[in-house]
């Protein structure tokens, strides 16, 4: 049975932004008559926050998107928690490290910005100089808590059909460089845990961010190392603020649980997204996030950034 995911990272209070993202994950995940499941990505942050796990469950809640299964109503794939999961992410790595798919690596950032190359996608860090890449397995590993694993990225040009970019298409090892699946205290990289949860989990559609293409290409590599199924991706737009930066703190509060606290009615926030989309008329001011269901349709969907004019008082 096919199945999309909702994963917001608990490194903060949710905003417009994400709803929009949300959003579109469940409109088009309830479309198509898929499970939905709620999953909390807490591993690779430094800005983790303990009250945002639950802040997060109540914006969801509240913006109308219901879920099939997460770690507040359990399910099949339980535990729904990043940090509850590290032994599958192990087994993962393990099966990459015997397979020679992976090195150790000591370098620093600092090292790395120092020799590696420019990326080819904007907002990724240089190219890695392949420093640490001649270790094969069998050799001496470096200190515990000095090193990260690092993927040998391929020269193959991997390619994949966005639903809502077209094709995509790069040669990894020539655009982004060798990345690492895990951190140097040992647990694992966004990348890493992101492919084995959606593998896991039997999601067959990934709907996230646009600043998220890059991670898809390494994604895929680790999908394929792994022999797992590739999901299908929607990338979908950003929400700019008026000035045409990436929505934050500058722009006013845009957090959901400040409107939640104001009184304001989230079906505005949900008429806003959804004719955002594509999906309802301007002139709608309020309606049910369950109301736009029936409506949705990838081909629908503005393939710019939002840039947000609306503010709800
Ligand atoms: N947890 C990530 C975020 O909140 C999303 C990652 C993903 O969808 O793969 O930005």
């Amino acid at each position: 049975m096919s199945a999309g995911r909702l994963a917001p990272s608990p490194t903060g209070a949710q905003h417009l932004g994400n709803a929009r993202t949300y959003l579109l994950a469940y409109w088009s995940a309830r479309r198509a008559g898929s499970r939905l499941i709620l999953r909390i990505e807490d591993v690779d942050s430094p800005r983790i926050k303990p009250w945002a796990t639950q802040q997060a469950i109540d914006d969801l809640a509240w913006l109308g998107i219901d879920w099939d299964e997460g770690p507040d109503v359990g399910g099949p794939s339980s535990p729904y928690v990043q940090t509850e999961r590290i032994d599958f992410y192990r087994e993962a790595l393990e099966r990459l490290v015997h397979g020679n798919r992976v090195f150790p690596c000591t370098c620093t950032r600092k090292d790395i910005e120092a020799a590696g190359s420019a990326p080819h996608f904007a907002h990724e860090g240089p190219v890695y100089p392949g420093t640490c890449a001649t270790w094969s397995p069998g050799d001496a590993l470096p200190v515990e808590g000095t090193f990260c694993w690092r993927f040998r990225a391929g020269f193959e040009r991997i390619e994949f059909d966005d639903l809502v970019l077209g094709t995509q298409s790069c040669v990894p090892a020539d655009d982004l460089g060798a990345f690492p699946v895990t951190q140097k205290n040992g647990l694992p990289s966004y990348q890493l845990a992101v492919v084995v949860d959606d593998a896991m989990m039997g999601i067959s559609e990934v709907v996230r961010g646009n600043d998220l293409v890059a991670s898809t290409f390494r994604q895929i590599e680790l999908y394929n190392a792994l022999g797992f199924d590739v999901p299908r991706f929607a990338h979908v737009p950003l929400v700019l603020g008026s000035d045409g930066r990436r929505l934050a703190k500058r722009h006013g509060d845009t957090r959901l649980s400040h409107y939640r606290e104001q009184g304001i009615s989230p079906d505005k926030i949900v008429a806003w997204a959804a004719h955002s989309a594509g999906l309802l008329d301007a002139s709608v001011n309020e309606t049910l996030a369950s109301s736009i269901v029936d409506r949705f349709s990838w081909e629908r969907l503005p393939r710019e950034d939002i840039v947000l004019e609306e503010t709800w008082s």
